[in-house]
């Protein structure tokens, strides 16, 4: 199983390719823009596909 090819930092929104995917998550990662290092502050471009075609009027 692979990960993703790159991950889109959420605070600067910058592809990073400096990370280490392992057992399907996001264990490590750093983005070379604005240091950034929480994997929860990160988005692969699938993810932030689904966020951007997600209505915002659902509940
Ligand atoms: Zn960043």
């Amino acid at each position: 199983m692979f990960g993703p090819e790159f991950l889109i930092c959420l605070n600067c929104e910058t592809p990073c390719y400096t990370f280490e995917w392992t057992g399907g998550k996001l264990t490590e990662v750093l983005c070379v823009a604005c240091g950034n290092e929480e994997p929860d502050e990160f988005a692969t471009e699938e993810d932030l596909e689904a966020l951007a075609s997600e209505p915002e009027s659902g509940r």
